[in-house]
């Protein structure tokens, strides 16, 4: 099945905020309280309870101030960093390249929320919506983030952000055929704003929220070159309880230690050609040093020089008084 994405276009956005509430209105998630922080941007960060907000920028262009508006929610990146540290396999991906969250899975360790590239995820309780509670190990935390309204797209529906938007910022379809449209659109804008491009054909191996920039990425609050970072192996003597008697019953199925999850969750995904992987921690045990450790080598000359020193000494000690009792 062909890959499904989002196309924000920051040209089209005028911050109604329509988004945020058909966001929170479908999943059930409840408003939250705020207090003004000298903007019109509320809520002033994405929280468990808000998986998708819009950011106000100020920037000045030929002398006047103007508004730059960005959509903050996960990007669903192909090479997805949240999927790669995901220790209990809650993350993963499905066949239409939506990243995805099973909350069972989740053991709230945060993970994630270190390691995404844009700061998305978010750790909150368990019952943050009615739509979204976990029986194992329940009450706990878990880690929120946009879904792409999966639900809808499996029923044929756009996500109820894109469905929402009045201005036609958001559209959802075909990714191949948003990235002809996002460029032909950032090709269209070049003339009033020279740095227009689109952003997410193939950063982190093609991300599945694409963008209509006005600016550089760094002024919409996006990085210019997202990547994977390195991570410590996650300690598996910290999986809480209720996860352990799941795995033992058969509740979940168990992943081999060294299975790369980005290519064991999404078998069809084709690696995309870009820079250099990061290096991963080793996971294969390293072999006990043995005969052939250079140090080895050098102790053992060390030894043979010696043993050949102390031998020659003696004879010569032996010959000599060998020769000494000989004489009368
Ligand atoms: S934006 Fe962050 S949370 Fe979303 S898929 Fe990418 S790494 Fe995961
Ligand atoms: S796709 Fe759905 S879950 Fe994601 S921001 Fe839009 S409305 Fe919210
Ligand atoms: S609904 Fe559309 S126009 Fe309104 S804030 Fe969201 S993206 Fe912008």
């Amino acid at each position: 099945m062909a890959d499904k994405a989002i196309l924000f276009d920051s040209s089209k956005c005028i911050a109604c905020r329509a988004c945020q509430v058909a966001c929170k209105q479908w999943w059930e998630l409840p408003a939250v309280s705020t207090t003004n922080q000298g903007t019109y941007e509320n809520p002033p960060d994405l929280s468990p309870e808000t998986w998708n907000r819009i950011k106000f920028k100020e920037i000045r262009r030929d002398g006047t101030m103007t508004w730059l508006f960005t959509r903050q929610a996960c990007m669903h990146c192909t090479k997805a960093a949240c999927v790669w540290v995901c220790p209990s396999y809650a993350r993963g991906y499905d066949k239409q390249g939506i990243v995805t969250i099973d909350a069972e899975r989740c053991i709230g360790c945060g993970r994630c929320v270190e390691y995404c590239p844009f700061d998305i995820p978010r750790l909150g309780k368990n019952d943050v919506s009615p739509r979204l509670t976990v029986q194992l190990g329940a009450p706990r935390k878990v880690v929120y983030k946009c879904k792409l309204c999966e639900d809808r797209i499996e029923d044929g529906r756009a996500p109820a952000c894109a469905k929402t938007c009045p201005s036609g910022a958001i559209q959802f379809g075909e990714r191949a055929d948003l990235i002809t449209l996002g460029r032909t659109r950032a090709g269209a804008l070049k003339g009033t704003s020279p740095k227009a491009r689109l952003y997410g054909e193939t950063e982190l191996g093609g991300l599945h929220a694409l963008y209509v920039l006005l600016e550089d990425p760094g002024a919409h609050g996006l990085p210019d070159d997202p990547r994977l970072g390195t991570y410590p192996d996650f300690d598996e003597n910290t999986f809480p309880a209720w996860y352990i008697q799941a795995l033992d019953s058969g509740k979940f199925a168990v992943f081999p230690p060294e299975a790369r999850r980005e290519w064991y969750m999404q078998p069809n995904l084709v690696p995309v050609p870009g820079p250099p992987e990061p290096e991963w921690p080793v996971r294969v045990a390293m072999a006990p040093p043995g005969w052939t450790g250079p140090a080895l080598w050098g102790w053992f000359g060390a030894g043979i020089i010696g043993a050949c020193a102390a031998l020659s000494w003696t004879v010569r000690r032996r010959s000599m008084l060998a020769n000494q009792n000989k004489k009368p």
